[in-house]
């Protein structure tokens, strides 16, 4: 029986892998879930799996989360604040630790994990991206092993030999005959609208996806594709890809999920239909598959698949990624906390949608950060972008 914490148990990943546990309880059992304020929800998954720990990052909703335990009879205990919630990555109960907290503040907890030689099921880009060498780094010294959870690395991961699947980020692309990956996106829900019908497009359309049900924020980064920037960077890190072998292509239809091409002509593909519970189960699983209730694909109703070249123009800030990391991890690390103050904001309806890539692009050409040498240097980075985003964002209210 694997033994399994949940950073982000409360968000899209987190339910869906909860979902996959309650049909699998002889398969996995919970230890330790984290969130930040969803008391509510967080309660609700106390009653049904029973973990021995929580940790909520907000004081308030720990303390609100406690006393309702404490009426409902159930013997959870509940920590809170950013040290507990990497103590719960770290315990040593635990095999596998889900990495789904959104955004940078998935990083320290993913590391704590790390650190501890946990098998890390990632879907917290953001970790990996911001500090890459030092997240890899981190993985082969302490012996954890990392599977993917977004789609697009997890299907890359599936077709992939088995001796790259135990080796991710250690051998090359090379070695094993691969020409290179083939990372496929949908184009969000606007990939058919005009630069001037972006101006007016509201949070609630950014966050309607036409085939994946995610998080806000993810939802926002798809619309603009600063995901599929974000991917990229993730993909070089975590296949050890040079840039030359990584192509994107973009397929509406959100079938096929990406691909790898090998030496000898043949090109593997991983298909499903879009629900992120395949990538999840097949992360929990591996190196063996079990049974989801994700409908199986029919290709007489399909009919079509497509495929487009990415056009930057449309989608800056794909581009600004792809430049960002060949510039170095310290412009990658500036590039995210641009995007996430800027994505918040727009979800907070302060700025316009085309806002978030002109934010994000002034403070990428205007901060000038030295390379970082240790996780301290990247907080700071952080730290120092998100109050240089902010004075943005007001700048461009008032
Ligand atoms: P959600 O917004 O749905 O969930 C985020 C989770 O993180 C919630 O449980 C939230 O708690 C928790 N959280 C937020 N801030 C903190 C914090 N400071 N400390 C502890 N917990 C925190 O996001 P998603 O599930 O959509 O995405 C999570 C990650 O997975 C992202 O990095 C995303 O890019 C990645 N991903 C998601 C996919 C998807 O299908 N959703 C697909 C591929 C990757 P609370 O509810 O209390 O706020």
């Amino acid at each position: 029986m694997k033994k399994i914490t949940i950073l982000g148990s409360t968000g899209s990943i987190g339910i869906n892998a909860l979902s996959i546990i309650q049909k699998n309880p002889d398969l996995f059992k919970v230890i330790a879930l984290v969130a930040n304020k969803n008391f509510s929800i967080m309660l609700r998954q106390c009653e049904l799996f029973s973990p021995d720990w929580v940790a909520m990052r907000d004081e308030k909703s720990a303390h609100i989360l406690r006393k309702k335990l404490k009426n409902s009879k159930i013997n959870t205990q509940v920590l809170t604040g950013e040290k507990d919630i990497c103590a719960l990555a770290a315990l040593e109960e635990t095999d596998h630790v889900i990495s789904a907290i959104v955004g940078m503040a998935g990083l320290l907890p993913t590391l704590s994990a790390i650190h501890a030689g946990k098998t890390i099921l990632l879907a917290n880009k953001e970790s990996l991206i911001t500090s890459g060498y030092f997240f890899m780094k981190a993985l082969s010294s302490s012996g954890a092993k990392i599977i993917p959870i977004d789609s697009e690395h997890n299907a890359i991961f599936q077709v992939l030999p088995l001796e790259i699947q135990k080796n991710l980020g250690k051998t090359t692309l090379e070695k094993n005959s691969i020409k290179h990956l083939v990372l496929t996106g949908s184009g969000g829900p606007f990939y058919k609208f005009s630069s001037s019908d972006l101006s007016n497009v509201t949070p609630d359309q950014a966050c309607s996806h036409p085939n994946w049900l995610m998080g806000k924020k993810i939802s926002v980064d798809s619309a603009t594709m600063m995901n599929k920037g974000l991917e990229y960077a993730e993909a070089r890190w975590l296949f050890n890809a040079l840039e030359s072998e990584i192509k994107i292509l973009i397929h509406p239809e959100s079938i096929i999920h990406s691909m790898v091409q090998y030496y000898d002509g043949s090109l593997l593909a991983q298909l499903s239909a879009p629900d992120i519970r395949t990538s999840i189960s097949y992360a929990m699983s591996w190196p063996d598959r079990i049974c989801t209730e994700v409908d199986y694909l029919n290709f007489y109703k399909i009919n079509n698949l497509t495929f487009f070249e990415p056009d930057f123009t449309q989608f800056p800030c794909l581009k600004l990624a792809i430049d960002a990391f060949s510039q170095g991890q310290a412009s990658m690390t500036v590039l995210n906390a641009a995007n996430e103050i800027a994505v918040s904001s727009f979800l907070d309806s302060k700025i316009s949608f085309t806002k978030i890539y002109e934010i994000n692009m002034e403070i990428l050409m205007s901060s000038c950060f030295s390379e970082p040498k240790c996780i301290q240097d990247i907080l700071e980075i952080d730290r120092k972008v998100r109050i240089l985003a902010k004075n943005k964002v007001s700048s461009l209210i008032f």
